[in-house]
């Protein structure tokens, strides 16, 4: 029996993924990365907005033309909230919702689900890439108020420190040089009293050449160790990936978000002090209800005036079942997209900028492709001569054009 599968959405959906995977090998299935040569095809959706839902439904229906004789099952997000939606696509034999790994082993090999049930699974390849995800955590109850999450992946769950340390273990001696710690809402990971700095902690003790990236954190979450970590520590990549949203107290508010916009400003700049060279990312949702050009020109004051590097921007997505898809003052979608273009702008030349602090430093990089690689920081790097792929080796940068950095092995 062969299986194909494709994943919409976030690192830990694709962790999911790569999860059944895992758990369908032992089952003595065979995975193969082209749909044409599979016998079952599988697509783990996305349901974070309104579009993502269309875009899994399109992805199905695609699969489900394309290859006519093909069996397809879905999983994921999408029939997590609305198994209906998806189990009436004409083609579709079966639905199976989050964490279903063991349900979808038993459906495909006809045997029957194995009591033994690992929500976080455990995986040792990444269809062949040369980053690890590691799923430590799962689930959110912050209740953002455009944020379905919640009511799709639950309460939050923390992997046991053991389990992750022994994974961890187990990519750094299958050669994987960074590792991502990834989950819904990573800054709530908690194993008894330990918390996610203290994980980490423990994690650059592990042997080996490798390093941990953190995929997002809340600000709030971002506690004295682990900021040192950050900082200091070169198993840990000097980046911050912090969802900000909005620049505006007023829409903070809106948004149920547990912070304001000067207490993040405060933290960035104490990031920025304490290390020039880190990588700052933030998420940033343009056209929230209630978003007056004044709470707008707020957002791009604090990203003008911020050290952000690094920018996700979106326009609002009313997700059905939130409550901001229900509030009043909802701003016209032109409005919305031209807010993202704006702000896609600064950061572009933020970036820029950025860029050029880094010439004549030397970087740690990963190379996944090529002669390509990518810095703890999250530059992507062109380097000169031969590299090893996969390997991580350091780089002197050398000069940054057009928002891309070139540079040569260290020492050559
Ligand atoms: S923190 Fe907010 S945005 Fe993030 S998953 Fe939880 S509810 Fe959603």
């Amino acid at each position: 029996m062969k299986f194909f599968s494709h994943t919409l959405g976030c690192r830990t959906n694709q962790y999911d993924t790569a999860a059944i995977e895992a758990l369908l090998v032992k089952r003595g299935i065979e995975i193969v990365r082209e749909p044409s040569s599979a016998d079952v095809i599988y697509v783990q959706t996305c349901s974070v907005t309104g579009r993502a839902d269309t875009k899994s439904g399109q992805a199905i229906r695609k699969f489900i033309t394309d290859n006519p004789s093909k069996r397809v099952l879905v999983g994921g997000c999408g029939p997590q909230g609305n198994r209906d939606s998806f189990s009436s696509i004409e083609g579709v034999e079966a639905v199976f919702g989050v964490n279903s790994a063991e349900q979808i082993a038993a459906h495909i090999t006809g045997t029957p689900e194995s009591k033994e049930h690992h929500e976080f699974g455990s995986i040792v390849e990444f269809n062949g890439r040369k980053r690890a995800n590691l799923k430590i955590q799962d689930g959110c109850d912050s209740f953002c108020t455009y944020c379905i999450i919640p009511s799709l992946r639950g309460k939050p769950v923390s992997r046991s420190r053991e389990d992750v340390l022994s994974q961890l273990d187990l990519l750094v001696k299958g050669g994987f040089c960074e590792i991502v710690l990834t989950g819904i809402h990573v800054g709530k990971y908690q194993d008894d009293k330990i918390v996610l700095s203290d994980l980490i902690e423990m994690a650059v003790k592990i042997d080996g050449k490798f390093r941990l990236r953190l995929s997002s954190i809340e600000p709030q979450e971002i506690d004295e160790k682990l900021l040192s970590l950050v900082v200091n520590n070169r198993k840990v990549c000097n980046y911050l990936h912090i969802p900000l949203q909005s620049g505006d107290d007023s829409i903070l508010t809106a948004m149920n978000r547990k912070y304001s916009a000067s207490t993040v400003m405060e933290l960035f700049k104490r990031v920025r002090k304490l290390d020039p060279f880190c990588g700052l990312g933030t998420d940033i949702i343009t056209g929230f209800p209630g978003e007056t050009e004044e709470c707008f020109s707020n957002t791009v004051d604090f990203i003008a005036n911020s050290p952000l590097v690094y920018g996700h921007v979106f326009p609002f997505s009313p997700r059905m079942g939130t409550p901001a898809a229900e509030f009043k003052g909802q701003i016209d979608r032109g409005v919305a997209l031209k807010r993202v273009r704006t702000l896609r702008k600064l950061f572009d030349e933020k970036k820029g900028n950025f860029f050029k602090t880094l010439v004549g430093s030397v970087q740690n990089c990963i190379i996944e492709s090529g002669n390509r690689g990518h810095t703890a920081n999250f530059a992507q790097v062109e380097i000169a001569g031969t590299v090893p792929a996969g390997g991580m080796v350091e780089v002197k940068i050398t000069g940054s054009v057009n928002g891309n950095l070139t540079g040569e092995i260290k020492g050559e």
